[in-house]
């Protein structure tokens, strides 16, 4: 059980991260929510883990791109539950064209959102860790940490930027109790996912379901999304006791993709 354990999620107002949420809240832990959206809509979240739960459900607006707003967010859970004991770095944008047109602006902000925020919720969170010696920090980096897909320059780099500090956070940590590991997702058909089903319906005159389909025959052999529910599940076993010597893997959940 993770009762008393305190977890915060970057990017969990929607999609993976939720999900994410919603596994550690079953199993008891306190939530700090972060991510973009209606703020009526993210009241409910919040009231909705909390009756089903029976956790705390805290949340931060923070726009991790900024490291100010980063320093913010690990105050704002400090002062509400002494610090974080379960990091999951999960936000992440995603952006689709060739590297000659892809827009700066777009190239920073990824950098920024995938990788550089990681960095920053990692060494707020880890004096803490360190000093109750207990800590779980899960990075959300995809099959596109460990192998790449035309089009996605920035997302690559940035994921495997992110499976790199996954790498060096467990090896600073290796002989404490707290651990550092990534999760690699293959397709999940999130908001993120679905506008780039929408881009293949539009240029391939397909219907919804004709380009999920077609997105997923390209790159996942089992033919079927991956679940917010499934990485939930992985993400809770990293959390047990039975996973403290897993220590810096990078692990695809990716219906087959990376076995290609
Ligand atoms: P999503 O778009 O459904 O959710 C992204 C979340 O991040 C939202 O809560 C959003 O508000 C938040 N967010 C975005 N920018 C932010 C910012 N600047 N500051 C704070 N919050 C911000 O996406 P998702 O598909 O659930 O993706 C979650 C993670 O999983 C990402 O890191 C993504 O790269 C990774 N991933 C997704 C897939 C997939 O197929 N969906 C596959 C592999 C990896």
């Amino acid at each position: 059980t993770l009762r008393g354990k305190t977890a915060l999620i970057t990017g969990s107002t929607s999609g993976i991260g939720l999900g994410i949420a919603r596994s550690l809240a079953a199993e008891g832990a306190n939530l700090i929510l972060n991510g973009f959206g209606d703020a009526n809509e993210i009241a409910k979240i919040q009231a909705d883990l909390h009756t089903e739960f029976g956790v705390d459900v805290g949340y931060h607006g923070a726009d991790i791109s900024k490291a100010s707003e980063i320093v913010a967010m690990m105050s704002y859970a400090t002062a509400r539950a002494g610090g974080v004991d379960i990091l999951v770095n999960n936000a992440g944008i995603q952006h689709v064209a060739a590297i000659e047109d892809f827009p700066v602006e777009k190239w920073d902000a990824i950098i920024a959102i995938n990788l550089s925020s990681c960095f920053h919720t990692t060494r707020l969170a880890l004096p803490y860790m360190k000093e109750k010696n207990w800590g779980r920090i899960i990075n959300l980096a995809s099959v596109h940490g460990l192998v790449a897909s035309a089009q996605k320059s920035a997302y690559v780099a940035a994921k495997h930027g992110l499976i790199g500090l996954t790498k060096t956070t467990a090896l600073e940590t290796a002989q404490t109790g707290v651990t550092c590991n990534a999760i690699c997702p293959g397709w999940v058909l999130t908001p993120l996912v679905q506008k780039q089903v929408d881009a293949r319906a539009a240029k391939d005159n397909l219907s919804n379901e004709e380009a999920k389909k077609a997105l997923l025959a390209e790159k996942q052999p089992s033919g079927e999304f991956v679940t917010p529910e499934q990485l939930g599940a992985l993400a809770v076993f990293f959390c047990s006791d039975a996973a403290t010597q897993i220590r810096g893997v990078a692990w695809n959940m990716d219906g087959g993709w990376v076995a290609q």
